[in-house]
């Protein structure tokens, strides 16, 4: 009914973040996410959707820029 307060204790899940100023907008992020959650915007750096990401991490093993991380979800 009322979903406005969330009551769980978990951890929330970590969101993959890109450092945009050393992306090089390959694209093999955008390949390899599951959820689609990666684009690339006006062809010049990878963006995630933070809605969209499960922490999955394979966007990070994939990156051979070694330019994503996985940080906690600001709340
Ligand atoms: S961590 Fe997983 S779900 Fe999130 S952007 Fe990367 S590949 Fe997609
Ligand atoms: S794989 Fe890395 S370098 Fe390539 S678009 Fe994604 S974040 Fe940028």
């Amino acid at each position: 009914m009322n979903q406005a307060v969330p009551k769980n204790n978990r951890k929330p899940r970590p969101k993959a973040v890109v450092d945009k100023s050393l992306c090089v907008a390959c694209g093999c992020c955008v390949k390899v996410c599951p959820l689609s959650a990666i684009q690339i915007m006006k062809g010049v750096t990878a963006r995630v959707d933070s809605t969209k990401c499960v922490g999955c991490g394979k966007c990070v093993r994939e990156c051979p820029a070694s330019v994503i991380m996985l940080k906690e979800a600001a709340s």
